[in-house]
């Protein structure tokens, strides 16, 4: 397999008889596999590569849903559906699979109380460690929990493959995935944070419809704020120079979606109905929900009374989110650019601001300033018609 394909799901690692793959990061950051002990060529690895193995990826229908969840948390991101989703398995016993902040670094947490949510609340762009999770999420369900994971359709499907060939019944296993728009590496966001203290902070990139980079401690103190035009590793993560190979031809955007369910966010929403429309309206974001199997329709109906809900046709969420239908392109020369001058100066600021042109920029500063607001609002019109 060529190593660009690779999705670092860790699903090799873990199923090796011998322990002999350990994942290790390469110049950029990124996670691979890399052989450290003698091989003995069992052929397990490639058995649950989702780089290799073609995986059954279920149909969307054609309706999906707006939601705002009843009780929405400010720090959620879109509808705060993640989170409630989290919630309702963790008070019926089972624990919940998220991505947090540990000693700096972006980690996949096992969860199994309410105080704990917190933790995992909020998008966090970056790709996030997996460590021993698919070991832990095989031993929960050995010991018959209910096991909600919430994570990228590729990690999903590492997991699922991984679950599937140790003979793990599934069927309570709910795999939660999102349109993604890909990850950049752990290694720009620490550069990022740079010379704060990286033990105990959160990093917030979003507030509602509006990307940020905030740096904050545990309880709440903003150490550093930059706007999205203003923050590099947003420029970096917007104009997709940062992002790991296997994004820039991505298998899961797709209309076919892997997991149970998708949860993203319904961009271009045009709410028609009360009180969803003013609901809406105060919250600046919701969630888009696509059910795709029928243990995601039996999880959605013990949660949908917790949320505010709005029918659509799939067509209109695909109009605004292209990550459902098709993955980010092609690696740009920018974005190779990028590449050789990180190796170079080893400095994501410098090497995103050598690697875009003036006309970049400007097409950066219109595309968010309010000038073009009701442009765009009349192309999302015209779109949706
Ligand atoms: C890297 C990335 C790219 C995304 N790209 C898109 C996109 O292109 N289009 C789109 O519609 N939606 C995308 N999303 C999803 C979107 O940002 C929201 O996460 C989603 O709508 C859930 O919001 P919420 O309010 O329901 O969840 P919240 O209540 O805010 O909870 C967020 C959930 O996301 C999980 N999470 C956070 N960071 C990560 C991570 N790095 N990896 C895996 N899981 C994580 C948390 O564990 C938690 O369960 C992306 C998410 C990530 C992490
Ligand atoms: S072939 Fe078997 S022993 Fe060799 S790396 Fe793969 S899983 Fe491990
Ligand atoms: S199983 Fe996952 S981590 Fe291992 S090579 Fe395949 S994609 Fe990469
Ligand atoms: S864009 Fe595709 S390959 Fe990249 S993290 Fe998301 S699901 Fe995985």
């Amino acid at each position: 397999m060529k190593i660009e394909k690779c999705f670092g799901c860790t699903a090799c690692v873990n199923i090796c008889p011998v322990q002999c793959l350990q994942m290790k990061p390469d110049a950029f950051g990124f996670l691979y596999p890399e052989l450290i002990g003698n091989c003995i060529r069992c052929g397990l690895c490639e058995k649950v590569c989702p780089a290799e193995i073609v995986i059954d990826k279920k149909s969307c229908g054609e309706v999906c849903f707006a939601a705002i969840a009843k009780k929405r948390h400010s720090e959620s991101t879109s509808g705060g559906i993640a989170s409630l989703m989290s919630t309702k398995v963790i008070e019926k016993g089972g624990v919940a699979y998220g991505v947090g902040f540990k000693r700096g670094k972006c980690v996949y947490n096992r969860i199994d109380s309410l105080s704990e949510i917190e933790g995992i609340r909020g998008s966090k762009y970056v790709q996030a460690e997996l460590n021993d999770t698919l070991a832990l999420i095989k031993c929960d369900l050995v010991n018959h929990k209910s096991v909600l994971f919430v994570g990228t359709p590729c990690t999903i499907a590492g997991a699922q493959l991984y679950l599937d060939n140790q003979g793990i019944d599934m069927e309570k296993f709910i795999a939660i995935s999102f349109p993604c728009g890909g990850v950049p590496s752990p290694l720009f966001l620490q550069e990022e944070i740079g010379e704060i203290n990286q033990t105990n902070i959160t990093v917030k990139f979003r507030e509602g419809r509006k990307y940020l980079f905030q740096c904050k401690t545990l309880s709440g103190e903003v150490l550093k704020s930059q706007t999205r035009v203003r923050s590099p590793y947003l420029i970096g993560y917007d104009y997709r120079l940062t992002l790991r190979s296997c994004c820039y031809s991505c298998l899961f955007s797709k209309e076919s979606r892997i997991g149970d369910i998708t949860i993203g966010d319904f961009w271009g929403l045009q709410s028609n109905n009360e009180p969803f429309k003013s609901l809406y309206k105060r919250q600046q974001t919701a969630s888009l929900i696509i059910i795709t199997s029928p243990k995601g329709e039996a999880f959605f109906k013990f949660i949908e009374k917790d949320i505010w809900l709005e029918k659509h046709s799939l067509k209109e969420a695909f109009i605004h989110n292209p990550r459902l239908h098709e993955p980010a392109p092609a690696m740009t020369i920018a974005a190779k650019n990028f590449r050789s001058k990180y190796m170079q100066i080893r400095s994501i600021k410098k090497a995103i601001y050598s690697s875009l042109s003036l006309y970049d920029f400007f097409k950066e500063y219109y595309r968010y300033s309010k000038l073009l607001q009701p442009f765009h609002f009349i192309m999302g019109k015209i779109r949706t018609q």
